[in-house]
């Protein structure tokens, strides 16, 4: 099947029941059985819902895996791989990734003898340098959030395999439409579903899929024991959201890449981050693992003055002021005192996230009007 079938197809069948073509909501805490053990494979709704199970089978074929597992939310999701560690460990990944991600290794597990490095994977030589034994957990955001560089998937999970160590891929910048880590090696893919996979922004969820059966049964493990699960309704909306995946990803790559295009001829602005530029540095990693580069852009200054940026962040009227991405309307964000206030000012620094820069998420209104609204805001200051 190819990928436009598996969104609508995948793992989803009428109910049996009733012939309703739509997965129905199963809002349930547990189920009857016939005789103590005799069930239909449902006993309790923290271990399984059927409205979960279809998601999860769609989720597994969408990365090219053979196992989902849904979660109350992104972090719920990596939580659940955190714990597959022991003290003492080590989680190699890069300077450059979600704040809450790196909030949750930093501040959460820390405490539990767990550490973690963050160094700069896109560059090929500081992936060969630190992909070495010791490392336990390898985890990958790419593109990276909010700088836009593209990590070697083949190169990092090749050195992984060399050494043993496990590795995750976040692939919520990405959208399952545009790459899938698990075709290069990586052993986990974790997604925040609350971004593209659910498109509208109305839920939040997150999700793991895996290949290996022993890695599942873990992590299905973990999730029973500790409890993070997603609730049937948000399981239903995040699957009418996947249905239409690779038009909505489609259409905000193409506008994507004409605001670009216009943010980096305009006389107020300094530098665009968009791996769609033939000049980005991982420009050819870009082309080579994605089917198109994405709906993220960050820009900055020329002036580099925050108040600048705070003026063009109040005047945008399409754009909404607000956290979070990959839903069918446009974001502007200020990744220093928002999605990135987490992680301290200078580690901020050293990766180019500066104090006036800025975030879009680009979404799929007409690009003409996004490009008016993005023009009139930034000729205020
Ligand atoms: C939003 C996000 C997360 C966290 O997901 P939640 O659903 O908000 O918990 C993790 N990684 C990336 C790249 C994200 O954008």
């Amino acid at each position: 099947m190819k990928f436009a079938t598996k969104l609508i197809h995948a793992g989803i069948e009428p109910d049996p029941t009733t012939g309703a073509i739509m997965t129905p909501i199963y809002q349930t805490s547990t189920y009857v059985q016939e005789a103590p053990g005799k069930h239909k494979g449902y006993e309790y709704a923290r271990t399984q819902n059927p409205t979960r199970s279809v998601l999860e089978a769609n989720l597994a074929a969408l990365e090219n895996g053979d196992y989902g597992i849904c979660f109350a939310s992104g972090l719920a999701a990596q939580d659940a791989v955190m714990k597959l560690l022991n003290p003492g460990d080590l989680i190699l990944s890069t300077n450059d990734l979600y704040g809450g991600s790196f909030r949750q290794m930093r501040r959460v597990y820390e405490k539990f003898g767990i550490q973690s490095r963050f160094v700069n994977l896109s560059d090929p030589e500081v992936a060969r340098e630190h992909i070495r034994p010791g490392v336990r957990l390898l985890w990958v955001e790419t593109p990276t959030n909010p700088m836009l560089n593209i990590i070697d998937l083949e190169l990092v999970c090749g050195l992984a395999k060399q050494h043993g160590i496990l590795v995750c891929v976040d692939n919520t910048f990405a959208s399952p439409y545009l790459q899938n880590p698990l075709d290069y090696g990586a052993d986990i893919v974790l997604h925040s579903a609350t971004k593209y996979i659910s498109g509208h922004s109305d839920v939040v969820h997150g999700a793991l899929i895996v290949k290996d059966k022993a890695l599942a049964d873990s992590l299905h493990f973990i999730q029973n024991a500790t409890g993070a699960v997603p609730g049937p309704m948000d399981c239903f909306l995040v699957l009418r959201g996947i249905k239409t995946m690779h038009v909505r990803v489609q259409r905000a790559c193409q506008n994507a890449a004409r605001i670009a295009h216009h943010l980096d001829a305009h006389p107020k602005v300094d530098k665009v981050f968009y791996p769609g530029f033939a000049s980005h540095p991982n420009h050819g990693t870009a082309k080579k693992q994605m089917r198109d580069f994405g709906a993220m852009i960050s820009f900055d200054l020329k002036d580099n003055r925050i108040e600048h940026a705070n003026t063009v962040l109040s005047n945008t009227h399409l754009f909404s002021l607000a956290e979070s991405l990959g839903g069918v309307e446009s974001l502007i964000g200020h990744p220093a005192t928002m999605t990135h206030a987490s992680i301290p000012r200078e580690e901020r620094l050293r990766t180019g996230l500066t104090d006036s820069l800025i975030r879009l998420s680009v979404g799929i209104e007409d690009v003409d009007d996004l490009i008016a609204d993005l023009d009139l805001a930034l000729s205020h200051g």
